[in-house]
């Protein structure tokens, strides 16, 4: 469309750089958001790879566990998520009898007896 002669120039000039100056300030605002969801996106990004990279070092702890080391029975929780050795104890007779406690974290294990 060919500038009409019979408006006042000036008067819509000022009119679409007045837009166009509403329009910089919405884009400027969105430029900002995008800007802090891109960092928050990036951290979750990275909480999840971490995530990620502990779940398959335990997975493969859990596969690799075995019960029984030095004559001494290791705790399967201590192994597995934090990979360290945890030693289990008999319980003393009494209500807890049958049971087998890590002297690290506490996890109880009740082992079935055939009476
Ligand atoms: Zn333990």
């Amino acid at each position: 469309m060919a500038v009409k002669t019979d408006l006042n120039m000036d008067g819509v000039q000022a009119v679409l750089r007045k837009r166009a100056g509403e329009l910089e300030k919405e884009f400027l605002s969105r430029l900002q958001q995008y800007r802090i969801d891109l960092v928050k996106a990036r951290e979750q990004i990275m909480f999840l790879e971490k995530g990620c990279d502990a779940a398959q070092s335990a997975m493969e702890r859990a596969r690799s566990y075995v019960p029984v080391i030095a004559r001494e029975y290791e705790c399967p929780n201590c192994f597995v998520r934090m990979g360290l050795s945890g030693k289990l104890f008999e319980s003393p007779e009494g209500p807890s009898a049958n049971a087998m406690t890590c002297r690290k974290c506490g996890t109880r294990f009740h082992v079935e007896t055939d009476e």
